[in-house]
């Protein structure tokens, strides 16, 4: 298990998506709100950490989606680049850069990966049979061909992978194949043609000594990573396309192919990387230490469908350059799907039954706070959740709002009318006082400690704890009964409220931003926004807490609660379809 106070820096890093669709909350769930959370926590910390993302933009289905609208692919890369940067934004997700793989920076990080991957032997070619379309006079890479699945009999897989069972097949095994172009639906042919191929296999020892030194990855991604180095074999990354990274080699061949998407997607994390040194003006050599150090801690933030690319395929390119360092850990979620209100069934989230919920959509109708409580506290970290209207209702107005809002709003409301806007004198402490004091330390930890094992739902559950307990506390010792008889012990009462709520503050942070930052306004206390050169400690000064006759607002409501017929009434439009 390794403690990730060895480390000097960590950089986070979440799956590129796609820019050929909008992003929508299962994506969050997966890859984005655990990153988000735990790079906030570790800015909290003082702690240097940088947060690397962007849009993949290369491969056959954009190509395929400008084809059937009849725009280019820029066009379309454009789009959704620019639609999905705004969408995580309306979250709250903190990348430091939320890059392009279509940048000019990337072809030449790819490039480079490639060329000395080919100088060390493990790029070999290989002739194979791929569908060809006589018709359009061309190859038909994955999902330019349709047909039926040979394992589950699915109608409409791809040229080699299942996208209902996952099955993955050479194409000769796709039954009834058909071109699925525009204009062209023709029956392909089969036709012999060149290709790229990386050797897995020369890593295998290498893959299998850093799989055991990592017992402390989930046993899904464990699970899945040893299936794959049990048998890895060569694997082809090249594809018959123009719309990608060209292959740097002075061969014939190469002509009219590009890189498969899936061998420069992840290395845009390091084009992005370097981008991110030059456009801060810390210089082109800024991001070595961040891939090259091994002080550094890379961690990987993924949905479990991308487990294999990150444990078995971008660590062989990673080990081929030599010098370059490996992932400390790859946390990868189970899937979010929906609850249908009308079957009362649990579906996965498709394109064709419309029921996904864009972000976009989401963001127009919720605060950034309300959907990252819900999805946090619903994180599929071990198995899969669902998303229900009723129970977000539930959960941020019974937790986040009934619990932590009003056990906030109560206290400094009192606090504020009656010690002169100004945190109370201390006075004499009692037991139950010095016992809610002395826990709050632990508590913090504990939030601390769930983090630090990715374990985002335990965590956010113990910072409603915290709430949980001052409500129980707040309410023994009646402060509305005992401010009309002794206004000392009151005042000793909200002074050990205020504490709480300072911690309160602290603890929020991660999860629901906007609130902890209005509540730090309330309180004159700043959350540092800390970063890639780190800075102090903040979780600390927290348990330090807060200053008798420190200055308070009058606070304003932080969690405003969800009403719900208009939590029906977005159900209804979601039902309909409408929320994609
Ligand atoms: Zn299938």
């Amino acid at each position: 298990m390794s403690d990730s106070n060895n480390f000097a820096r960590t950089i986070l890093t979440s799956a590129l998506p796609y820019a050929n669709g909008h992003i929508h909350l299962g994506h969050i769930a997966g890859a984005y709100l655990p990153a988000d959370v735990y790079v906030r926590y570790k800015r909290l910390r003082g702690d240097a950490a940088l947060y690397i993302c962007g849009s993949d933009e290369y491969g056959v289905p954009i190509t395929l989606t400008a084809l059937k609208e009849g725009v280019t692919p820029q066009d379309v890369i454009d789009r959704y680049h620019a639609a999905n940067t705004e969408a995580f934004a309306r979250v709250g997700i903190s990348f430091d850069l939320y890059g392009r793989t279509s940048w000019p920076l990337h072809t030449e990080t790819t490039q480079a990966f490639f060329l000395k991957l080919h100088e060390g032997g493990h790029i070999e070619k290989q002739e194979m049979e791929l569908w060809y379309s006589e018709k359009t006079d061309r190859f038909l890479p994955d999902r330019y061909v349709q047909g039926t699945c040979p394992k589950c009999g699915f109608e409409e897989a791809t040229g080699d992978e299942c996208e209902q069972c996952g099955a993955q097949y050479s194409a000769h095994d796709l039954v009834d194949p058909r071109a699925n172009i525009p204009g062209d639906n023709s029956t392909p042919i089969l036709k012999m043609t060149t290709h790229w191929f990386l050797k897995l296999q020369d890593f295998t020892d290498r893959l299998q000594e850093w799989l055991d030194r990592h017992p402390e990855w989930r046993p899904t991604v464990r699970g899945i990573t040893q299936g794959w180095v049990n048998e890895l074999r060569a694997r082809c990354i090249t594809r018959d396309t123009d719309w990608g990274v060209p292959i740097p080699l002075d061969d014939p061949d190469a002509e009219g192919k590009r890189f498969y998407v899936w061998f420069d997607n992840a290395i845009g994390y390091v084009t992005n990387t370097r981008q991110w040194g030059i456009d801060t003006g810390r210089g082109d050599d800024a991001w070595e230490p961040w891939w090259k150090s091994n002080d550094t801690r890379l961690l990987h933030f993924i949905g479990k469908d991308n487990v294999p690319f990150h444990t078995v395929l971008f660590p062989t390119y990673l080990m081929g350059q030599d010098d370059y360092i490996l992932a400390d850990n790859v946390i990868a979620n189970e899937y979010l799907n929906v609850l249908n209100r009308t079957t009362g069934k649990t579906e996965k989230g498709s394109k064709s039954k419309g029921n996904m919920i864009s972000v976009r959509w989401f963001a127009d109708k919720f605060s950034t706070d309300a959907i990252r409580y819900y999805i946090c506290a619903i994180m599929p970290e071990t198995k899969d959740a669902a998303f229900d209207w009723d129970e977000f209702q539930n959960r941020y107005n019974g937790e986040l709002c009934d619990v932590v809002g009003n056990f906030v709003h109560r206290s400094l409301t009192m606090t504020v009318k009656n010690f002169e806007s100004a945190v109370p004198a201390q006075g004499e402490l009692d037991n139950e006082d010095r016992a809610l004091l002395d826990s709050l330390p632990e508590q913090l930890d504990g939030v601390a400690e769930a983090l630090d094992e990715f374990r985002f739902r335990l965590a956010l559950e113990r910072v409603i704890d915290i709430g949980r307990k001052a409500n129980v506390y707040f309410n023994g010792k009646e402060p509305w009964v005992t401010r009309k008889t002794d206004l000392e012990r009151t005042g000793t009462t909200l002074y050990v409220c205020c504490q709480v709520v300072r911690a309160l503050c602290t603890a929020l942070a991660p999860f629901v931003p906007d609130g902890a930052q209005r509540l730090a306004g309330t309180l004159g206390v700043t959350l540092p926004e800390g970063g890639p050169d780190g800075g102090d400690d903040a979780w600390g000064p927290a348990k330090a807490g807060m200053e008798a006759g420190a200055p308070l607002q009058k606070p304003e409501v932080l969690f405003p609660k969800l009403d719900p017929d208009y939590i029906a009434e977005c159900a209804e439009a979601h039902a309909s379809g409408g929320a994609t």
